[in-house]
């Protein structure tokens, strides 16, 4: 029989992540738990079927890949160095802070000195995944609050691409087994692999910068689609693959680079929007992937421990971060996401336990507990972002009164709110002129500056967001006019209006019959399908109705 495990630990990865995040969901839990969920009952600690356990880890870093890459194509240089600043010092400090917590944690069990270094640095390091997922689930990412979290993340994902590579060099030193034939000493190890990494970056910008928007423009002109959706995959798998082997630098940074290149690109909207699908399927499976690691015996065997490591994970690393943001000057609204997303573990504490196990630096019991804090901090960081969901509007809402920023004069009276101003918000905007005091909600920045030039009171932001509709004035609203593309965003900007304000006549815009079935059962007073408003338009400029068969008959 030929083998077949690859398509099984797909489909059973998939299939019982369906299965069990449809659980999850309808009990109101994070669809998170779910696939972690699935990953448990496919693992090797749990009876029944056990899934390939080289191949998922693998799988779940085609996810990562992905999901960097995409982070990458709404990133620019700018945009990094601008957050640098911050993002550098934060992650070393929590780097530092956290370390120090894992090794007290390591000396108390009674570990090695080594030992607890290895499982410091484990705890230390945030998973690339579970952030980003959550920042985009809030779309977060492009606000300045998500973009240091992000650079922050990229500066721990550089300090960790280090610690694998002098762990082995300094592993003598640590107490642990130092691996045969080695070249040179740590101050070497630390040489080289900084050299690559500057060699990989200025390739990057050098070279990459100048290759891939040209491939791509060449393809776009092919005019296949399908030509254009492989482009971007080969470049992005290709850059990731190429810059691991070629460099030493992780994936996720390869991919970030060579999104961050793509992003230069007016193409590279619709490159994001090729690669959606299929990051979210391998999204998922990392999170099997992690789950399939997961021994639930560990729980039993080793509470406090257990415990002591999960308290690190989100409380100790959190606080450090809250004081360093804090420190910065950053409001407390900055400070408090930064915290929440950074506190939990993920693939590369897994990927450094499993060295120090190797090297014989951390006892199995070390990387069984970083298993267990990662599992469990990554199902509490859903409900940290919850509870942030519910304190920040309020919070952010107060910064603004503190920091003198202007209320629209618009929003504080009765008025209309249009959200969207594009092909069809641009017309809606024009129309109502004159009519009524009018906001704007548009989250595209160059047109909302374009707005502001027109002499509409402008909101720039996501819709979506409930700190923004509430600088909207909603409650003060008699009009809301949903001119956005997206049915499903829509339906989350009209539940929010419809829950401040009962008395406010809803228009939103919809495609098919399903769209306007969900936006009116969210709240919305009228729903327009597109094709049937331009289908009365050219009835409007048909000829006038013939004079009925009796009236004509002599
Ligand atoms: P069009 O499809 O040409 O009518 O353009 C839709 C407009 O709505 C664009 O200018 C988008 O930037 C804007 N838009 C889409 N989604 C949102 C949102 N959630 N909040 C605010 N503006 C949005």
């Amino acid at each position: 029989m030929h083998n077949t495990s690859l398509i099984a630990t797909i489909v059973a990865g998939l299939g019982l992540a369906f299965v069990l995040g449809a659980i999850a969901n309808r009990l109101k839990l994070p669809v998170l738990v779910g696939y972690l969920l699935a990953g448990v009952l496919v693992g090797p600690f749990t009876p029944g079927y056990v899934a390939d356990q080289e191949l998922a880890p693998q799988l779940a870093e085609i996810g990562v890949i992905l999901l960097m890459f995409g982070v990458g194509l709404h990133f620019s240089l700018k945009d990094l160095m601008a957050v640098k600043n911050i993002a550098i010092p934060g992650a070393v400090v929590q780097i530092g802070a956290a370390t120090a917590m894992g090794l007290g944690l390591a000396v108390a069990l009674g570990w090695s000195l080594g030992a607890g270094v290895v499982f410091g640095l484990a705890l230390s390091v945030a998973s690339t995944v579970v952030l980003l997922r959550a920042l985009q689930e809030r779309r977060l990412i492009e606000t300045g609050r998500g973009k240091i979290a992000v650079g922050w993340l990229i500066v721990e994902d550089l300090a960790m691409v280090l610690a694998l590579v002098l762990l082995p060099a300094l592993s003598g030193v640590l107490g642990g087994e130092a691996p045969a034939q080695q070249t040179g000493g740590v101050g070497m190890a630390f040489a080289i692999t900084i050299g690559k990494v500057v060699a990989f970056v200025a390739f990057m910008l050098i070279v990459g910068r100048r290759v891939i928007p040209w491939i791509l423009h060449r393809i776009a002109h092919t005019g296949s689609r399908e030509l254009f959706r492989l482009a971007v995959l080969a470049i992005a798998l290709g850059v990731a693959f190429g810059s691991a082997a070629l460099f030493g630098v992780s994936f996720a940074l390869g991919a970030f680079f060579a999104g961050m290149i793509m992003a230069e690109s007016e193409l590279s909207q619709q490159a994001a929007n090729e690669t959606l699908p299929l990051r979210d399927a391998f999204a998922v499976l990392f999170f099997v992937s992690i789950g399939m690691l997961f021994d639930p015996m560990v729980l039993i065997r080793d509470p406090v421990a257990v415990l002591a490591t999960l308290a690190i994970i989100v409380i100790g690393k959190s606080l450090a971060a809250l004081v360093i943001v804090l420190a910065f000057k950053r409001p407390m609204s900055t400070a408090l996401t930064i915290s929440v997303s950074l506190a939990q573990i993920g693939e590369f504490s897994f990927i450094l336990a499993g060295l120090g196990v190797s090297l014989k630096l951390l006892p199995d019991d070390g990387r069984d507990l970083v298993l267990a804090g990662a599992i469990l901090s990554i199902l509490v960081n859903p409900l940290l972002f919850a509870w942030l969901d519910r304190l920040l509007p309020k919070m952010i809402a107060k910064e603004r009164e503190a920091s003198g920023e202007a209320p629209l004069a618009a929003a504080a009276q009765p008025h209309a709110l249009l959200i969207g101003y594009g092909r069809v918000g641009k017309a809606v905007a024009e129309g109502l002129k004159g009519r009524t005091p009018l906001v704007v909600i548009e989250d595209d920045v160059e047109r909302a500056e374009d707005l502001r030039k027109a002499g509409f009171e402008t909101i720039g932001g996501n819709a979506v967001k409930p700190e923004v509709l509430l600088k909207a004035g909603l409650d003060k609203a008699t009009h809301l006019f949903v001119a956005v593309p997206n049915p499903f965003e829509a339906a989350r900007i009209i539940e929010q209006a419809r829950a401040a304000n009962p008395q406010c006549e809803i228009i939103a815009r919809a495609y098919t019959d399903a769209d306007v079935a969900l936006l009116k059962q969210t709240g919305a007073t009228h729903a327009l399908i597109g094709e049937e408003e331009i289908a009365k338009g050219m009835l409007a400029r048909a000829p006038k109705k013939k004079p009925t068969a009796g009236a004509g008959h002599h």
